[in-house]
């Protein structure tokens, strides 16, 4: 078996899928071409398709919300790091968050920015609901035999999915994860060492691609 047949062998086998969507499969430009979001939007749902019916939660880092217009099922989907069509009061006078941008906080007449976590302070009641549901569900994980992806994330929020796929990796015996990148795929020692992660240096989107490819 080639590297994908043996992903993918481990996908169909398992009882849950977690799946975490980093910087390299995210919006480049401010201003995105709509060809090239389309182009994101059918990448995500070829991923979609390799998942097939599987009990998965999508994790993803990105703002642009770009994964919310695929098929996976905004319920089953966190980003914790905010949204770019979202908006904030700067100096986060209040919990508010504008689905389209006010000329001015109305709190404390301040300007109002993008709702996303590099607008420090950042408010995160923007995501803390469906974050609730994402530890709900990482909670049926123990045990359970989980696949986890990283593709394509950085040292930018090793918080919110790099550390944690790596502890939950170190802990389930039943786990098995695969991170993807082309820049930062490394993994730590005590993780490569149990013989349950691989390490894919190479783009994301290539290997979205590779994957879907076996699928018939
Ligand atoms: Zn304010």
């Amino acid at each position: 078996m080639n590297q994908y047949e043996t992903i993918y062998e481990k996908i169909k086998d398992a009882d849950l899928v977690l799946i975490g969507i980093g910087k390299e499969l995210s919006q480049k430009k401010d201003i995105e071409q709509e060809q090239e979001k389309k182009e994101r939007i059918h990448l995500f749902n070829q991923l979609y398709d390799v998942i097939g019916n599987k009990n998965y939660f999508l994790i993803t880092t990105n703002t642009d919300d770009c994964i919310y217009d695929s098929k996976f099922e905004a319920d089953k989907i966190v980003a914790p790091c905010g949204s770019n069509f979202r908006w904030q009061c700067k100096a986060a006078c209040c919990k508010d968050i504008w689905d389209k941008k006010i000329e001015k906080c109305p709190h404390c007449q301040g300007e109002v920015v993008q709702n996303i976590w590099k607008n420090q302070p950042y408010v995160e009641e923007g995501y803390l609901k469906q974050w609730s549901v994402y530890t709900r569900w990482l909670q049926q994980t123990v045990n359970k035999k989980l696949v986890i992806l990283e593709l394509g994330e950085n040292f930018e929020t090793p918080s919110v999915m790099r550390w944690p796929f790596e502890k939950i990796t170190y802990i389930n015996e039943k786990a098995y994860f695969v991170r993807v990148g082309e820049k930062f795929s490394q993994l730590t020692e005590e993780i490569s060492n149990k013989n349950r992660a691989v390490s894919i240096a190479m783009n994301s989107k290539v290997f979205i691609e590779n994957l879907k490819s076996i699928v018939k």
